[in-house]
């Protein structure tokens, strides 16, 4: 129901807010974290060296205008900004955005490529040259999948990034002996997706996957599409 979508959003936003912002900023910074959130740390990294290593191949970065949607930190943002692409960066937590605000500052000293909001995705307006929505779905049902990424999809001119939790026979298995999301899966439910569901969302809205790839490390599961129109 619409009253369930509303909630589940809050729940994600008060979490990002609060006890979520505290433990994803540590396992997105560099201080010293448990042996679980580095091996998340590390995984979450290669993910980000992948997108930032396919766009940085292709020749053309500068010239890009980049919608990263739920940016966290900014982990994305600041490699493609330091790139010269023009960011736009998101994400429904203010507490997120603020420390991406407070990165930035630190490594860039003429930051006027990159632009910074805090709004959740579905309101998301404008055009960009490429979407990239990075470890996001995992907070979003799969019935609530397509809506996301149809929103998504609109904005972008050629191409659109995704990566998302796999829903694997593996993971399944995992999840269950509570070894699979140690830590959100304590205050926000953590939604994997079957990688056929989310293609046949993208070829709906009119994309075919380019390139592909996926990132295993002991705690941490995500599998990297990019779709072009
Ligand atoms: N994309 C970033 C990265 O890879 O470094 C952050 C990933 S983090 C696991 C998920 C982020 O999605 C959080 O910062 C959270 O606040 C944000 N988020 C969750 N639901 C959202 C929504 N509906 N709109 C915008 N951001 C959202």
């Amino acid at each position: 129901t619409i009253k369930n979508k509303i909630d589940d959003k809050t729940v994600v936003k008060e979490y990002f807010n609060a006890t979520g912002f505290e433990r994803w900023r540590n396992i997105y910074g560099n201080g010293t974290v448990n042996k679980v959130q580095l091996d998340i740390r590390k995984g979450h990294q290669q993910t980000i060296d992948k997108v930032v290593k396919w766009l940085k191949d292709d020749g053309n970065l500068s010239q890009l205008s980049i919608c990263d949607a739920g940016c966290g930190v900014g982990s994305l943002t600041i490699p493609l900004a330091q790139e010269g692409a023009t960011v736009f960066a998101s994400d429904i937590s203010a507490k997120m955005v603020g420390e991406a605000a407070e990165k930035i500052k630190q490594v860039m000293t003429n930051p006027t490529n990159v632009r910074l909001a805090v709004q959740d995705l579905e309101s998301i307006r404008g055009e960009y040259d490429t979407v990239i929505c990075l470890d996001v779905l995992i907070h979003y049902p799969t019935e609530d999948a397509a809506q996301m990424i149809g929103h998504l999809a609109s904005l972008a001119k050629s191409r659109l990034i995704l990566s998302f939790a796999p829903k694997t026979a593996f993971l399944t298995a995992l999840k269950k002996i509570g070894e699979f999301f140690p830590g959100p899966s304590k205050t926000t439910r953590a939604y994997q997706h079957k990688e056929a569901d989310i293609i046949k969302i993208l070829e709906d809205n009119g994309f075919t996957i380019k390139r592909r790839d996926m990132t295993s490390t002991s705690f941490y599961y995500s599998r990297l599409l990019e779709a072009v129109r």
